[in-house]
């Protein structure tokens, strides 16, 4: 009999290789009961600050079946692994995009031995990470090879944050497979999972190195410009050096991500179905990280039980807006995530210690269909662009415009820096937030700030940093599929956070499980 046993309590001075005696008197079973156990959840309660404890959950194998009437502890049956079984195909099926969606459904339909072709406008990471150096070193741009495009797509230059607010089965396969492809093995159990960017880089190399073992192919700076659809779907695919080539297919799959502005336009004049959606803007907000520990564990926070403190904040306005923190990054830095020349765009990342001085996190607010929609479902991604636009600069180019949040209250331009340090490259100009933003962006920002100063301590800090702009949190645009995963075409399917099926490497990874089985039903015999 498998159970699970939620909320297994430890103090931060008790050893948790006691597991075993707490499950046993929380099950009260005898020793020889317990075949096995394996810790499946561990958060922490900083609620109490002077009583910290650490919230943990266990699967455990029991000997023979019970009845248990403690809320805490449910019967299960727990599932680790997806069952890939061979699909029988003519053509090879075609994924566009290499991100975490294209990976993993590369994954899926490599081990099902349909020998996926994934076609990569982007460079391979080793190539990759030299275009972005470049970038931030030296302002040289690369529309190709950037933050938002090239070898594992948005999610490689990232925190590697895999929460995910869906609930699914598949994530157990999807951390399984991440852990085995060289992610951290904590990620397995940690309420907060995250793998960051210097190790995701290695990780995504191994997927795409086992896709080719099993008989794929990853074409990087391949791009795809167009399809025909008569009986047969028709793919064509443009070579860096400009030489077009097409390929044949029963089976196309978008997994282009939300930035790929050219390929949405070509689609739409193509007749691929799409509508507006809200998505939202704001700025990145760069605090020092120590005050965040503070605020969040109190006297306790050098206690190297405890991980660097993140947080989620969600505010409900009275001007009818939304203002809450996205994609918060302990200890890292703010990127430059812009997948065209002449537009500024932030995002945050971190690396595995998350051991920079910063914490970063989006501070959004929503953005609705009617706040820009003229007719065009394309509408929302010229709203981006145009702020996106107005921030770059001609006299820094690609630099950012940044603002104190105490000078932001004030109304006025930033003139000197404080203790917290801007992370943006490759530079930042000082201004003020006020001129690159929405005016209701910039109004629930200036009702919101001060009552999250109230409740946050390290809010408090007039000279925490706001870099602007934070266009690209999700896709504004949705490409609907229907029962068999098909877009308004058949046999080409829309997927991951671009189609508006994901927002995150953890939900773009399982909706490309989730078109592998749609492909997988479509052969189905
Ligand atoms: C800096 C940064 C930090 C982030 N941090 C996190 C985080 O910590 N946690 C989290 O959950 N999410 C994070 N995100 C968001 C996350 O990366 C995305 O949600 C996720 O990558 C979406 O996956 P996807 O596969 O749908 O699309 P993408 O990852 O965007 O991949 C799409 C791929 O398609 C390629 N492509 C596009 N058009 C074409 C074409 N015409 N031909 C060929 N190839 C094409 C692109 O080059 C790209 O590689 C972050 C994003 C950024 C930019």
């Amino acid at each position: 009999m498998q159970v699970i046993v939620n909320n297994v309590f430890f103090t931060l001075q008790e050893d948790e290789s006691k597991a075993k005696i707490k499950l046993l008197k929380l099950l009260n079973v005898e020793d020889k009961e317990i075949q096995d156990f394996k810790l499946i959840k561990k958060a922490i309660d900083a609620r109490k600050k002077d009583h910290i404890l650490i919230v943990c959950s266990f699967l455990v194998n029991l000997k023979h079946p019970y009845k248990f009437f403690n809320t805490n502890i449910k019967k299960v049956n727990f599932v680790e692994d997806l069952a890939i079984p061979q699909i029988e195909m003519v053509k090879r099926p075609i994924i566009v995009g290499f991100g975490p969606a294209g990976m993993f459904l590369g994954l899926y339909l490599a081990r099902a031995k349909t020998r996926p072709i994934i076609i990569e406008r982007g460079k391979s990471i080793e190539e990759r990470i030299k275009d972005i150096n470049l970038f931030r070193d030296k302002g040289i741009f690369n529309g190709n090879s950037n933050v938002s495009f090239g070898e594992g797509g948005a999610g490689t230059f990232s925190d590697g944050k895999l929460n995910t607010g869906i609930k699914d089965p598949r994530i157990r396969f999807c951390l399984k497979e991440f852990i085995k492809h060289g992610a951290p093995e904590e990620i397995y159990y940690e309420a907060h999972p995250h793998i960051g960017s210097d190790k995701l880089r290695n990780v995504v190399k191994s997927i795409r190195e086992e896709i080719i073992s099993l008989g794929g192919e990853v074409r990087f700076e391949h791009q795809f410009i167009g399809f025909e659809s008569r009986e047969n779907l028709i793919v064509k695919i443009k070579k860096d050096r400009g030489t077009m080539y097409e390929l044949k297919t029963d089976d196309l799959i978008l997994a282009i991500g939300h930035s790929a502005r050219d390929t949405y336009q070509m689609l739409y004049q193509q007749g691929l179905y799409m509508k507006p959606k809200d998505f939202s803007m704001g700025v990145r907000i760069e605090h020092l990280q120590e005050n965040v520990n503070f605020s969040q564990f109190g006297k306790e926070y050098k206690n190297p039980k405890l991980p660097v403190a993140d947080y989620k904040l969600v505010l409900h306005l009275p001007n009818n807006r939304t203002l809450y923190s996205f994609c918060m990054c302990p200890g890292g830095e703010v990127v430059a995530s812009n997948s065209a020349e002449n537009e500024i765009v932030t995002n945050g990342m971190s690396n595995y210690k998350r051991d920079f001085d910063n914490a970063n996190s989006a501070l959004l607010v929503n953005v609705k269909v009617n706040d820009y929609y003229q007719g065009s479902p394309l509408d929302g991604i010229e709203y981006q662009r145009k702020y996106e636009q107005a921030a770059y600069n001609l006299n820094c180019p690609y630099f950012a415009p940044i603002q104190k949040v105490g000078d932001f209250l004030k109304n006025k331009t930033t003139k000197k820096i404080g203790k917290v340090k801007p992370s943006y490259k490759p530079g930042y100009y000082f201004a003020n937030m006020e001129n690159y933003l929405p005016y209701f962006v910039v109004e629930s920002l200036k009702i919101g700030l001060p009552i999250l100063q109230s409740k946050y301590n390290f809010f408090k800090d007039d000279e925490a940093i706001m870099t602007g702009v934070e266009t690209r949190s999700s896709s504004p645009v949705m490409i609907p599929r229907n029962e068999q995963g098909f877009s308004n075409i058949a046999n080409i399917y829309p997927c991951g956070e671009g189609a508006s099926y994901a927002g995150g490497i953890m939900s773009a990874a399982i909706d490309g499980l989730r078109v592998g089985e749609f492909i997988r039903k479509k052969y189905e015999k």
